[in-house]
């Protein structure tokens, strides 16, 4: 249930009616907005009357919230959420560009990329240090010594690092990575989901293969439900019957997500199509559709890549694309104005 507030309520009547809603043991997320303040209710809002609550001189209106995300949900705060990494962000009209290889393969592998990255104009270092291949026989990662490879490749270049976490029992390596990527395969691991709502850092969601927005949605709600409010959705294709590309890149999220949530949107072309040509067209696409950023991967020698090497831009090549992407950002801003 949403409670929009009059503009300047009344200080004592606002702490009355928030220790009422308390004592019947529902919790209140306050969005102030520059219009209205709204007072977001979580838990058993059935008891409540509404009538009774819409009759308060410094109540405008009641609604109750359909949807069964309740934190995720844009009438919850219908501001869009700006998530501060490091001395960037993510959401609020910038555009991220996070860039780098699959997996971190060596020090100076991931160092090389984080800079010429950097130099490109990407704003964060991605890489995995555990990875979730679908082979056993696979490269795994390189595990704890892959992320203090990320820790100096952030050190040499002032990137703000984002990694997966595949296990709760990974998350005490965690504590000095700068967002913790959810993958797709764990994006309904729910103990893994709580474990993350209980810390402080940002956590980027990406889309399970065959979840639909709500599901997606839900994932995002299980951080926030535990205090973590700083959430990134993710999409990185769905399944579908087309086995052309590596998956289907679903675009028509970032209008729908805009609609139903306030959490910012990064595209990730990559594993969307499994091939690097690919990258450029689908990039581009979602930025002029309004995405807040991509995740795109790099790699010094995409041909000779332990994970992931066909769907690896070069860094020349991406060189090209960042720079394109960053100028179809700057013109998609002119026409909003
Ligand atoms: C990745 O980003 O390295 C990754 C494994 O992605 P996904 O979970 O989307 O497959
Ligand atoms: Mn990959």
């Amino acid at each position: 249930m949403i409670v929009v507030l009059k503009s300047n309520p009344n200080r004592e009547q606002l702490e009355s009616l928030i220790s009422w809603l308390q004592e019947k043991g529902i919790i209140i997320h306050t969005s102030i907005g520059e219009a209205h303040t709204i007072l977001g209710l979580v838990g058993d809002t059935s008891q409540l009357d509404i009538d009774l609550i819409a009759a308060l001189d410094i109540v405008e209106d009641v609604k109750r919230v359909q949807e069964p995300y309740k934190n995720a949900n844009r009438k919850f705060h219908p501001e869009d959420t700006v998530v501060k990494v490091g001395n960037t962000q993510i959401g609020g009209g910038s555009l991220t560009l996070m860039a780098g290889p699959c997996s971190v393969e060596s020090e100076e592998q991931v160092v090389a990329i984080a800079k010429a990255v950097k130099a490109s104009g990407a704003t964060m270092l991605r890489g995995g240090a555990f990875k979730p291949r679908t082979s056993p026989y696979s490269f795994q990662g390189l595990g704890a010594t892959g992320l203090e490879y990320l820790k100096v490749a952030r050190q040499e270049t002032g990137l703000p690092i984002v990694t997966e976490l595949m296990d709760l029992s990974q998350l005490p390596l965690f504590k000095d990575v700068d967002v913790i990527q959810i993958g797709a395969r764990n994006m309904q691991n729910f103990d893994l989901l709580k474990a993350v709502g209980h810390q402080d850092k940002p956590v980027m969601i990406k889309r399970g293969m065959s979840a639909t927005y709500e599901e997606w949605l839900m994932s995002a709600e299980y951080v926030m439900a535990g205090g973590n409010e700083n959430v990134i959705l993710c999409e990185r294709g769905i399944r579908t019957f087309e086995s052309y590309t590596r998956n289907t890149l679903d675009l028509a999220c970032i209008p729908v997500l805009r609609k139903l949530t306030h959490l910012p949107i990064i595209i990730d072309p990559s594993h969307a199509t499994g091939k690097s040509w690919l990258v450029d067209p689908l990039a581009m696409g979602a930025v002029a559709t309004g995405a807040d950023g991509l995740l795109i991967e790099v790699h010094n020698d995409p041909a000779h890549a332990l994970c992931d090497g066909p769907q690896s831009l070069k860094p020349e090549v991406f060189d090209q694309v960042a720079k394109k992407l960053l100028k179809l950002h700057d013109f998609m801003k002119t026409l909003e104005e």
